[in-house]
């Protein structure tokens, strides 16, 4: 690769440039919703910086292979493996089966995944159809003496790692240490605290809904096991990149990388990229505060989804990321702008290769530096304003446009087959009418230039004063 790729690599704590280990290919792994309800938008902007991530790597020239699970089960509401099965929680409340309830749920990410302009993983599996792979595992770890057996349950034994947090400083260490020490539900069969749950056969829950046949008896797998296998089903024994989010690092992603290694013997990721929560003005987002605010409900309220990404995009991944209806309103203001810049731009003339290539090289180098999606965009505002021809800038809108994902030349098609079909009747009422307005406020009658205002937006016209004049869309 010619150029230099950069994120931040979370096993490190630096910056780091990117090596793959195969030449030019990349695999990813990206841990996948628990679908035991809807997913609201901050677990939405972990997937569209992901999906910013992959397609800026096949900018660079990468052939990126993307695995994603989906947790049908065995998740519990604490990540730490204590509470209540999610996937059995949600059947509850639901009144349907856990099935059902899965189904329904992975429906929903999806449109909302979609919706925001991301392109789907390669492969998609849901854990339920993995237990044999799981069971074979855990069978492996206990063989090599990381597992043990306690009270019914297989577990996972910390204290054979000679670093378990691999993640963590000494300080982060001595806090998570306390974290799992204070959790409310010990469970008196752990040798150590950190120890995490492989395989379920005695679990609290009387109605655990889906139990399968294993060499410890019936039951059901931990949460962590199913990434590490099924990453390792479609993607080998080595995976370039893992991502989730910061919530992941630990217990989560900590004992992926505990079982997985003892299995295999040997490093399995080399890069780990999380992307920080959004906030709301009331703190983290999370599912349990009342309503979930979702892509979908966005939509309802009349937000398009790629003005979503837009708003994502414009803050850097590492950071938190507030939302308010304020923010996302400025964004329309500026998504609808741009939109009309780019239809503002005739497909005539032959695109300038050089100029053409100097803005994709700025493009990459924003993308590849921490994947600086700001800065993209800002190269995306230099390209319409650079002294080039429409055909060029075109070009390079579309260009961008594979990894920004914002439909920008659709929607500003759009934008024009929506002006040409107003019908000459009546663009020419139109006109008249803004004329009378004009008139109107000339005389200082302004009580018959609202009029006329609320005459036209009763047509569905709405107009606006702008400093270059009176401009009109229709509503
Ligand atoms: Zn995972």
């Amino acid at each position: 690769m010619a150029n230099k790729f950069t994120f931040y690599n979370t096993l490190d704590r630096k910056v780091e440039e990117f090596h793959s280990r195969e030449e030019g290919k990349v695999g990813i792994y990206t841990c996948g919703p628990t679908v035991y309800h809807f997913a609201h938008i901050g677990n939405i902007r972990t997937y569209i910086m992901q999906d910013v991530l992959i397609k800026a790597l096949e900018y660079a020239g990468y052939d990126v292979k993307r695995v994603m699970n989906i947790t049908d089960v065995g998740h519990l509401s604490s990540d730490a493996d204590t509470g209540e099965d999610k996937m059995v929680a949600g059947a509850k409340r639901e009144h349907k089966t856990v099935m059902e309830i899965a189904k329904f749920y992975t429906d929903a990410f999806f449109k909302d995944f979609d919706a925001v302009g991301n392109k789907r993983p390669d492969v998609v599996e849901p854990a339920t159809n993995c237990i044999p792979e799981f069971i074979h595992m855990v069978e492996v770890l206990l063989e090599k003496d990381y597992a043990y057996v306690a009270g019914g349950n297989v577990y996972f034994d910390t204290s054979k790692l000679d670093d378990y947090y691999v993640f963590s400083s000494s300080v982060e260490k001595e806090a998570l240490e306390v974290g799992v020490r204070d959790d409310v539900e010990e469970d008196v069969n752990k040798k150590n605290k950190t120890d995490f749950v492989l395989w379920f056969t005695k679990s609290k829950f009387e109605d655990q809904a889906l139990k399968w046949e294993s060499p410890w008896g019936v039951g059901y797998p931990g949460w962590h096991i199913e990434c590490s296998c099924i990453s390792m089903k479609h993607l080998g024994e080595y995976i370039d990149i893992h991502c989730g989010g910061v919530d992941n690092i630990f217990p989560h992603h900590t004992n992926e990388i505990a079982q997985s290694e003892a299995y295999l013997g040997h490093k399995w990721c080399n890069y780990w990229f999380h992307s920080n929560h959004l906030n709301d003005q009331s703190g983290k987002m999370s599912k349990s505060k009342g309503a979930i605010l979702t892509v979908s409900v966005l939509q309802e309220k009349g937000y398009d989804p790629l003005v979503y990404r837009f708003f994502c995009l414009q803050s850097h991944y590492r950071k938190p990321l507030v939302f308010s209806w304020e923010n996302l309103d400025n964004t329309v203001t500026a998504y609808n702008k741009l939109v009309k810049r780019v239809s503002e731009l005739k497909a005539e003339g032959a695109v300038d290769e050089a100029v053409k290539a100097e803005y994709e090289g700025k493009f990459l180098d924003a993308v590849s530096n921490d994947l600086n999606t700001s800065m993209a965009i800002t190269v995306l505002y230099d390209a319409l304003k650079a002294d080039t021809n429409d055909a060029t800038k075109l070009a390079l809108v579309e260009s961008f446009d594979k990894v920004l994902s914002l439909d920008l030349i659709g929607h500003a098609k759009a934008l024009a087959d929506a002006g040409s079909s107003v019908d000459a009747e009546l663009e020419a009422y139109i006109n008249d009418a803004i004329a009378r307005r004009a008139e109107a406020k000339k005389a200082k009658d302004f009580a018959t230039a609202d009029a006329i205002r609320d005459e036209l937006l009763a047509k569905g016209v709405e107009i606006k004063d702008t400093r270059e004049g009176v401009v009109w869309h229709l509503v």
